[in-house]
């Protein structure tokens, strides 16, 4: 068979590493080798949410190509022989989003990348540790927040920033600004901010929150930013309870699949740790 590996490539797994990946259910394995499971003549992502068999039933080997030509049947939970085109199909979702005036529907973006709406929505979640509709709502606010400063009027930086109705943006603006859009152009009048920086596994991350929701989410490691962009409001150290609340979140919060393009790693995770501080 043209397509089974040389065995060279196949001694090339680094066992001890392979087992500790799949153990751990490590999404960035994912394409680098398969898991066949000897006892059900099973082959699996690494990632596979499966329970893990025993180590000596299993063997590690290099693509699904060469895991079919031993005899195994590809998982039927985890489709270890569509990861390459997952991944094209979440990169290209992500750069439809990014490129969109407003946030494409879950139908649109899923018919766009040939894939069914359920199952998109649940491997692009599974990729970056959101939803397609809460990546496209993160893009939206972060250009509202900019759109803000530099528009002449709220209602030109609405709709400047996707949104379709003022309704919409002035519900978002008290968790996604923490403040209410005015006092956001005042830069921050009369608004008391904590911030704190969450150390993360992509780097720090400053998070700065008001008593109404986030002020300012970013990869920073000092608060210079927040204060340029606040410059009226009163700010200050977040108080131990919400520094520790806020680290457990950053901790607890899943890391978006490492192939992913790095800007939008970083907009899922900081989307997916909102999220969890705003309760969503
Ligand atoms: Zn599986």
């Amino acid at each position: 068979m043209t397509d089974t590996p040389p065995a060279a490539a196949r001694d090339a797994i680094d066992e001890d590493a392979a087992w500790a990946a799949f153990a751990a259910r490590d999404r960035s394995s994912d394409g680098r080798f398969v898991v066949a499971v000897k006892t059900t003549g099973i082959y699996c992502r690494p990632s596979c949410a499966a329970r893990r068999p025993r180590r000596e039933h299993v063997r590690f080997l290099d693509n699904p190509q060469a895991a079919r030509a031993e005899g195994f049947r590809a998982c039927l939970r985890c489709l270890p022989d569509t990861v390459a085109r997952d991944r094209q199909a979440v990169a290209a979702a992500i750069a439809l989003i990014e490129a969109a005036d407003a946030p494409p529907s879950l139908e649109t973006l899923a018919a766009q990348v040939g894939y069914a709406p359920h199952h998109f929505h649940r491997l692009f979640k599974r990729a970056t540790g959101v939803t397609p509709a809460a990546y496209a709502r993160a893009r939206r606010s972060a250009r509202a927040a900019q759109a803000l400063a530099a528009e002449p009027s709220i209602t030109a930086a609405l709709y400047e920033a996707g949104y379709a109705a003022p309704s919409r943006f002035y519900a978002d603006s008290d968790q996604r600004l923490g403040m209410a859009p005015g006092q956001w152009r005042r830069g921050g009048e009369g608004v008391s901010v904590g911030w704190t920086i969450a150390p993360s596994p992509m780097g720090p991350l400053l998070v700065a929150t008001t008593d109404r929701g986030i002020a300012r989410i970013a990869f920073e490691e000092d608060e210079q930013a927040l204060v340029r962009s606040l410059p009226a409001a009163d700010i200050r150290p977040a108080d131990e309870p919400r520094r520790d609340q806020i680290t457990r979140i950053v901790t607890a919060t899943d890391i978006p699949d490492p192939q992913l393009a790095e800007p939008a790693r970083r907009t899922a995770f900081i989307e997916a740790v909102s999220r969890a501080l705003l309760g969503a």
